[in-house]
């Protein structure tokens, strides 16, 4: 396991031909018509045909062999602890074993599992400012991961908003996993987050853990957060009609997870469908949680979501990449000149009745991951957890 907290360490020109399928992450047009991508110092600097663009000088150059690539996947609700270490069920190198899933970048809905977590302001500003710190300075295996996401807890004031934001945060965790659970205050306090330019999330549906509580459609339109958290539950989903009213009555982020209600994940999916709002989907693990860590949740969720839920896998993807990276105002997600070179390199697994990655991961298969890549840095290659993919991405140089 590395312990990369940087990006390349000097100059650098990474250059990726013989991409057989170039997943965008972008709605509008979700496969490119390019098989090359260059980048250069950690950004893209060119995503065109290999004949076209300017691969002289690369310092790094890898053969897709004609599999596929894709931006590096997003996980828009996790709850990381501490480096790479989660008490959640006692487990370490847990965002190592995602990495191989192809997360490139996680996103803190609280670091709810501390143990000992502070419940008073004062403590859980420290410890959100620290979490934040942690992970600026430290990225396990070079994931990056957006955390410091204080809980609200009544008695706050836009003080200690203001005192957030300027320490550096630019989270809250769930709403609703704290002491406020009444939409009046929640609104208040997700209001003056706003205000100060933090991103606010919250817990829809059942408790998920003992000593948490119900969360209603009401409570969550009235709270009025950037994203609808885990809206298929997590794990106990709201009744249709709920989920129905939240799709239709606010243009919020639609967070579906892995760890939540699968019947509810596919409604919501259908909703966003029927109203003309997949921009709108956006997807994450929920773990570490009760049903544990799911290395490969972000790729079993675009596999259901576009076996059972009626969607082209190139779409599937963008909920996973492009249009998480736009809601959250991330520099990766998008395969686009100036984006962080953050990939994913990927094909059908082997012996797919899928004729390619995309007819696979139709099919409901879990794609075969061959290499990640972050900041234009090689992370890993053959992944340790998915199947083996049908071609291998090399390092040809
Ligand atoms: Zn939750």
């Amino acid at each position: 396991m590395s312990h990369d907290t940087s990006g390349p360490s000097g100059p650098s020109k990474l250059v990726i031909r013989n991409i057989g399928i170039l997943l965008s992450g972008d709605l509008g047009k979700p496969i490119l018509d390019a098989d090359a991508i260059v980048a250069e110092n950690g950004r893209i600097t060119a995503i065109g045909r290999a004949k076209d663009v300017d691969a002289e000088g690369a310092t790094v150059v890898i053969d897709a062999k004609g599999g596929g690539l894709s931006p590096g996947l997003i996980d828009s609700h996790c709850h990381p602890v501490a480096g790479d270490w989660t008490p959640r069920q006692s487990q370490l190198n847990w965002i190592d074993s995602c990495l191989h899933g192809g997360v490139t970048t996680m996103i803190s809905a609280g670091e709810v599992h501390t143990p000992g977590r502070p419940y008073d302001i004062v403590g859980l500003k420290a410890m959100a400012v620290s979490a934040q710190r942690q992970f600026t300075n430290f990225r396990p295996s070079g994931v990056k991961v957006h955390a410091g996401a204080p809980v609200i807890e009544k008695g706050m004031v836009e003080e200690d908003f203001k005192e957030l934001a300027a320490a550096g945060v630019k989270l809250l965790g769930e709403v609703g996993l704290g002491s406020v659970k009444d939409g009046e205050t929640a609104r208040q306090m997700v209001a003056w987050a706003r205000k100060y330019g933090i991103q606010s999330t919250i817990h829809t549906g059942g408790p998920s853990i003992p000593g948490s509580g119900l969360i209603d459609a009401d409570i969550v339109l009235a709270a009025d957060t950037d994203v609808i958290g885990h809206v298929n539950g997590g794990h106990t989903a709201l009744p249709d009609k709920q989920i129905r009213c939240l799709c239709e009555n606010c243009g919020r982020g639609l967070e579906i997870v892995h760890n939540g209600n699968e019947r509810a994940a596919l409604y919501a999916l259908r909703t966003a469908k029927e109203i003309g709002q997949l921009e709108r989907v956006i997807l994450g693990t929920d773990a570490p949680a009760g049903s544990g860590v799911q290395p490969l949740g972000i790729l079993r969720m675009v596999a259901m979501l576009s076996a059972l839920g009626d969607v082209p896998a190139e779409v599937a993807f963008c909920f996973a990449t492009g249009n998480t990276a736009r809601m959250r105002n991330l520099d990766c997600g998008l395969i686009e000149v100036g984006r962080a070179a953050d990939f994913v390199l990927l094909d059908k697994p082997q012996h797919s009745a899928g004729s390619n990655l995309l007819e696979a991961v139709q099919l409901g298969d879990i794609p075969g991951i061959s290499m990640t890549v972050i900041d234009g840095v090689v992370r890993t290659q053959r992944s340790r957890n998915t199947p083996p993919a049908q071609t291998m991405a090399a390092v040809a140089g």
